[in-house]
Parts: C-alpha cells; sequence; structure tokens
C-alpha cells in the first residue's frame, strides 16, 4: 500500500493493534510541496470530498505506485552468459533461480522487478555478481520532454491589446483576479504572451490551462515560439511515464510554462507566478466524477494561497464570472475587435418550417456552400449529434427503438450497421421488422453528422469532405493530423460537433453552418440558454478570422426566439444581461448557492430512499435559508440500467450551504440506504443530468 503523509501525531485514536508500520519512506524530500497541499486541503473542504482522494486525483500514476520523486538512476541486473548455471550453482538454490530469470530477460531486470517473483534477492545477487555470473549496469531517467519549435516575430499589438496589455501588467505582483474578454479572434493568445514575457524573464513559472487537450497542440506551438526554453503540456494524452517526468521537472522548476488541461493544476511549481485560465467559461473545465472540481474555481483558489495574478480569458465569460466582475470581484480587461484585418462574421438565421430539406441541409445553406466554395474557401457545418440517425422509427405505427437500459433512443450508425446508445454503450443489430406490428418498415429518423457527410458528398461530389466526431477520432494523434490538414487546406469542407467549436483558428474557414441549435433551446437544465449562446457565438467565430469576411448561417425551427434574435446582433453582453436577470428571478446562481446529491441504483426505490433519508437528514438541521428541492427523478431518469434521482439544496448564503453539508456528509456515511445505493455530491454544478 502506498499512502502520503499528510501530519503526524503523537497518539492515536485507534487501537495500536489496528496501526501499521511504515516499511518504507519512498521520498527525501516532499512529493507534494506545502501550498499544494494547501490547495488540495482547501478543495477537499469545498467540494466536501475526501482529502486522500483529493490527494490521489492530483498525483500521476506513477507517484502514486510508489515511484520517487527523485529520478535516480536504477541499477540494472543482467546475465552474464547463457551458460547452464545447474551444476555449477547445485547448492545455492536461490542464486540459480535468480540467474535463471536473468537468462530469460536479455534486457536485465532491477532488483525491484527481480523480488516479484524472488523475494529479497539481495544476497544473491552480490553472491552471483561476485562470481561474475551476472552485471550490473545503470539504467538512466527518461529524457525530458521538449516540444519541437520554429521561432515567430511577435506581431505589433493592436491599440487594444496594448492598452490591455498596459492596464494588466502593474497588476502583476500580487493575487488579483482579471477577465480578458475578447471576441473571437480579437488575439488573446497574443496579450497572454506579452503579459508572461516578463514573469519568465525573472525566473517564474507560468501555467496556462485549456478545457480541450485538442487545443493544447496549437498554443504549445506558439508559446515554444515565443520562449524556446521549457514549455511542456500535460494532459490525459501524455501516457504515465510521460507525466511523471512532467511533474518532476517542473518540482524542479526547470519548466518555465505549463500549458494543460485541469489535471495540471495539480503540478507543483516551486516558482508559479501566473495563471490563465483560457476559456474560463467552458463546462469541461469541471469534473464530472470523483473529486468533483472546477479547474477555474480552484485555479483562482490557488492564486490566493501563492499571491499570484490569476487571468480568466473568454470571448463568452460565464454568468457566475460576469457577476464576479459586476460585483467588483474581478476586473476586466475588453477586446471588441478582431485582430489584423479580419472583420466579425455576419449572421443569417434560415426558418427550417419554410424549407425543402436537402437530408437535414436547407437550400439557402447549400447555396452559400457554393458560393464560398466557389472562392476557394473553406466550409464549417457543425452538428453536435454523431452517428448517422438519432433515432429508429417505425412508419407504421410510430414505434421508436428504445435502449432497453436506458430512457433513450438507440442512434443508428450505418458504416456498422448497428444500432449504439450514446448513453450506456449498449450496442445491438437493427431488427429487420418492428418488434411492435412486425411490419417491415423501419427507417432512420432526423440527421447525425455521418448523413451529413453522405448528403455532402452527394451534392459536393468534387470537394474533400473530413468528419471530426468521437467516431471518426478514436485513433491517437487522429484528432492532431486532422487539425493540421484542414489547416493546410487539404479539405475544403468540414464537418464537425463540439470536438471543433472552440478555440481553433482557421483562417481560410469563411462558412459556418449551424445546422440544429434549437437542441438546447428547451431543456429543463437553467444552464441551458447561456450553452446555446456561448455555442453559436464560438462556432460562429470560426468562420472569417482571416482576411475574408466570414458568414454564418444558423438553421432552426425557432426563429423568432429571442435568444436567437439577440445573437443575430452578435450582441453577446445584452444576451448575458437578460439571463443574467433570469437567473436571478429564478433564484438560480450566481444569486444563489447550490449543491446536488445524486443516487442511482438498479431498483428505483433504493436511490429514492436513500435521497428521502438524506432529504430528512437536511430537515432535521432546521437551517434557515436552506431549500431543499427534491429528491425528483434526473432528466434522463433510467441509465445502463440504473435509476437516478436528485436531490438539490439550494442557499443564497455560500456559508449556509457548506455549514449544511459538512453535518450531512459524515451522517450519510452512517445511513443504511446510503449503501444501497451509489450516492455523490456535486458542489456548484455546472450540468444537472
Ligand atoms: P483569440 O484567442 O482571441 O480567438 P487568437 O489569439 O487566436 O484569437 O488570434 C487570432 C488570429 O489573429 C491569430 O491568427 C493571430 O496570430 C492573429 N493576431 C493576433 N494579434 C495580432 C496582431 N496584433 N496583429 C496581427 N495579427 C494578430
Ligand atoms: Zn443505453
Amino acid at each position: 500500500m502506498i499512502g502520503v503523509v499528510v501530519a503526524l501525531k503523537t497518539q492515536s485514536d485507534f487501537a495500536a493493534d489496528r496501526l501499521k508500520t511504515i516499511s518504507e519512506v519512498i521520498d527525501k524530500r516532499p512529493v507534494i510541496p506545502a501550498v499544494l497541499l494547501k490547495l488540495m486541503a482547501r478543495g477537499a473542504a469545498y467540494y466536501h470530498h475526501p482529502l486522500g482522494e483529493v490527494i490521489f486525483t492530483g498525483l500521476p500514476k506513477r507517484l502514486r505506485e510508489g515511484a520517487a520523486l527523485d529520478a535516480q538512476a536504477v541499477a540494472i541486473w543482467t546475465a552474464a552468459s547463457s551458460a547452464d548455471p545447474s551444476e555449477t550453482l547445485k547448492r545455492a538454490p536461490k542464486q540459480l533461480a535468480v540467474l535463471h530469470l536473468l537468462q530469460s530477460v536479455p534486457n536485465g531486470l532491477a532488483a525491484t522487478e527481480i523480488s516479484d517473483s524472488i523475494p529479497a534477492p539481495h544476497d544473491a545477487l552480490g553472491a552471483l555478481h561476485r562470481k561474475g555470473l551476472v552485471q550490473q549496469n545503470y539504467r538512466q531517467p527518461a529524457a525530458a520532454i521538449r516540444p519541437t519549435h520554429t521561432a515567430d516575430t511577435p506581431p505589433t499589438l493592436s491599440n487594444e491589446q496594448q492598452a490591455a496589455v498596459e492596464q494588466l501588467l502593474p497588476g502583476q505582483t500580487s493575487f488579483g483576479v482579471n477577465l480578458l474578454d475578447g471576441v473571437t479572434g480579437s488575439g488573446k493568445t497574443e496579450v497572454y504572451l506579452n503579459l508572461v514575457a516578463p514573469i519568465i524573464e525573472q525566473g517564474r513559472q507560468v501555467l496556462l490551462l485549456v478545457p480541450e487537450i485538442s487545443l493544447t497542440p496549437q498554443l504549445v506551438a506558439r508559446f515554444s515560439a515565443r520562449f524556446p526554453q521549457g514549455v511542456v503540456s500535460y494532459h490525459s494524452g501524455l501516457n504515465e511515464t510521460e507525466k511523471l517526468t512532467v511533474w518532476r521537472q517542473t518540482a524542479n522548476g526547470e519548466i518555465s510554462i505549463v500549458l494543460g488541461t485541469r489535471s495540471a493544476l495539480f503540478l507543483p511549481l516551486p516558482k508559479l507566478g501566473y495563471i490563465i485560465i483560457d476559456e474560463e467559461h467552458d463546462p469541461s473545465l469541471k469534473q464530472g466524477e470523483g473529486f468533483r472540481y472546477h479547474a477555474r474555481d480552484l485555479a483562482i483558489l490557488r492564486g490566493q494561497i501563492e499571491n499570484i495574478p490569476v487571468l480568466l480569458g473568454s470571448a463568452t465569460p460565464s454568468l457566475e464570472t460576469l457577476a464576479n466582475v459586476a460585483r467588483g470581484r474581478f476586473g476586466c480587461v475588453h477586446l471588441t475587435h478582431r485582430a489584423g484585418n479580419a472583420r466579425p462574421p455576419t449572421l443569417h438565421l434560415v426558418d427550417l418550417k419554410r424549407q425543402n430539406l436537402l437530408g437535414g441541409l436547407s437550400q439557402t445553406l447549400i447555396d452559400k456552400m457554393q458560393e464560398h466554395l466557389g472562392q476557394q474557401h473553406q466550409v464549417l457545418l457543425f452538428l453536435n449529434r454523431r452517428g448517422y440517425a438519432p433515432a429508429m422509427l417505425c412508419h407504421e405505427c410510430g414505434f421508436l427503438i428504445d435502449c432497453p437500459r436506458c430512457d433513450a433512443h438507440m442512434t443508428w450508425h450505418a458504416t456498422l450497421n448497428a444500432l449504439h446508445c450514446h448513453h450506456c454503450g449498449h450496442a445491438s443489430r437493427p431488427p429487420r421488422s418492428c418488434p411492435d406490428c412486425g411490419k417491415a418498415a423501419l427507417q432512420p429518423v432526423g440527421a447525425g453528422t455521418q448523413k451529413i457527410e453522405d448528403v455532402i458528398h452527394a451534392c459536393f461530389p468534387d470537394c474533400s469532405v473530413i468528419r471530426i466526431d468521437r467516431d471518426s477520432m478514436r485513433r491517437k494523434h487522429a484528432l492532431d493530423d486532422a487539425l493540421q490538414a484542414i489547416r493546410d487546406g487539404k479539405h475544403q469542407i468540414i464537418i464537425g460537433t463540439q470536438m471543433l467549436a472552440k478555440g481553433h483558428d482557421f483562417p481560410n474557414i469563411t462558412l459556418v453552418g449551424m445546422i440544429d441549435v434549437d437542441q438546447g433551446l428547451f431543456s429543463s437544465d437553467f444552464h441551458a440558454a447561456e450553452r446555446v449562446a456561448q455555442q453559436v457565438m464560438q462556432v460562429s467565430g470560426r468562420a472569417g478570422r482571416g482576411e475574408h469576411a466570414g458568414e454564418v448561417v444558423i438553421q432552426t425551427m425557432q426563429p423568432e426566439h429571442p435568444l436567437l434574435q439577440t445573437l443575430l446582433q452578435h450582441d453577446y453582453s445584452a444576451i448575458t444581461n437578460s439571463l443574467l436577470s433570469e437567473r436571478e428571478l429564478g433564484l438560480w446562481p450566481p444569486y444563489r448557492h447550490i449543491a446536488l446529491f445524486r443516487a442511482s441504483a438498479h431498483v428505483a426505490a433504493d436511490a429514492q430512499t436513500c435521497l428521502n433519508d438524506i432529504l430528512e437528514l437536511a430537515e432535521a438541521l432546521d437551517m434557515d435559508d436552506l431549500e431543499l428541492l427534491g429528491p425528483a427523478p434526473a432528466p434522463l431518469e433510467r441509465r445502463a440500467g440504473r435509476f437516478r434521482y436528485q436531490l438539490l439544496l439550494r442557499s443564497s448564503s455560500r456559508s449556509v450551504l457548506h455549514r449544511a453539508l459538512n453535518q450531512l456528509t459524515p451522517a450519510i456515511g452512517k445511513l443504511k440506504s446510503a449503501r444501497k445505493a451509489r450516492w455523490s455530491l456535486d458542489v456548484d454544478p455546472v450540468d444537472l443530468s
């Protein structure tokens, strides 16, 4: 068992026979620096999650398994010859066993590896070494990871960029949070580069967090072109050895800039001087399971603990952040124009109710595509629904094929000739006839990205089309390669899901078609409207980032919807102002603080009972200003065969909410019903599904 010592005690609450001795101290200096441990402890308290799990969420796997922080050259033993040693060693069975083992492994083994099969091999190895039967070599620790780069010439900053840099630079000596609110293509990255330059010059370190791993390669290229010394990325795409190497390098201060996804927040950075959260509005900055932390919020906490500045960047800031700006807690700097000569794109709404559709595409969109392709530009079609068709319908009786384990329809995947459930992964062959009425009238309805790809091939046979979604990008590096191919102009038409919605810079895309924006307009989650607005702004931000003007075609059944009408004016702040008043009226964050208990079980009653018991505990607290909503079924009530329910806690005071949770969580651990269901707590949930 590997453990982390976080404090020493001279007495124990446990009986002596329940205590274990420490068999080996792995590290000579703390693996987790004091400030980081403080961050983890405060995070554990805020999210009401066990500290041990929080620490293990932060540590790379190799360290959790017992690798030492300081990489040492490891002695590797190899057999000196392959001659049969049975005769010479017949009186030394252990030495014989060790030598046999080494003869079977040409590259040799470390003593710890030998001890996996032969306990305590050290004496035997020593004896074999004296007899000249084995040799000892040293394996060097893994080499540092250094990306290749080509130096760039910094562009002259626009007036707005210059003003932003000048406004932010003076605050860089101590803690403070600022928002860089800059429209898509306004050159936020260039501002980041200018802000971190003096930090790097002082020999300090910079941490830049992004929501998506696909955004790191482009950023790494831009940062290493400006700062050739020590830029690394840290994300789930690295293998475990690479993660350990980055951890060691950052701990030793060898790295100046780390670009990473949310787990990079827990890297030891002894000389940390600046934290940037790019795309701060993105919900994927929040971890969805286990330790459900929001990387933006914990990054701000880290900035506070380390007394260093934190910069949030976005073209579509979250309502929470905007409220913090309005309350004067965060500073704010705007970039309202696109960098270089790029102009904002023009938006068009297409009313699908009055159109003849060709496989989901309106004639207006097809005409626009023809026009832009004719000018040798690229076109991006956005649809956040993978697969061929989102449902299989019987045209005789109206029966829809559902997942047997979820309250959801099965998605039809034409290439695999299979039905897949996108909620639990269940797969089946499509039946030949309707399971309900028996007629052979089953047909796919609606359009997913695969169907759009088919339609596009038929309409534009001379264009190269690439589809980017989770199905087509399974291979490692597939996405990096595809993004590069798009930038190189190898494809004229790009069909993509949210994988392509954010952050990417494709200068030659001038037309973006949003095939169906209606999915989010009528969701029960109070976050939905904000997400739709952000998605439309972000996706349309992919159009016209180069010198040619961009256009966006938005297809909808609800052209009169106020949200879409405001978006048409390209006025994000008008939308957020009205969404903020809705949140205030609806008593939702950022005007209230919420926490969500979820419970699931194979038997619905088990999950309900668990939450009813939690409700009873919460009612017994008898606290003012604590609202209890539920338990109620989750929007997808049954998923992968489990029934899911939720109980929401709401308060206008953060401290009241946390006082309640502090009392509740230990008590829930003692509930019998909590053992019959799987339950979890989500503080500041970003989605209520
Ligand atoms: P954002 O992150 O705000 O969407 P980027 O930082 O990706 O925008 O910049 C958009 C494009 O504008 C990039 O291609 C970048 O190289 C270019 N750019 C940024 N600043 C300038 C500038 N001052 N002059 C010319 N081009 C610029
Ligand atoms: Zn399912």
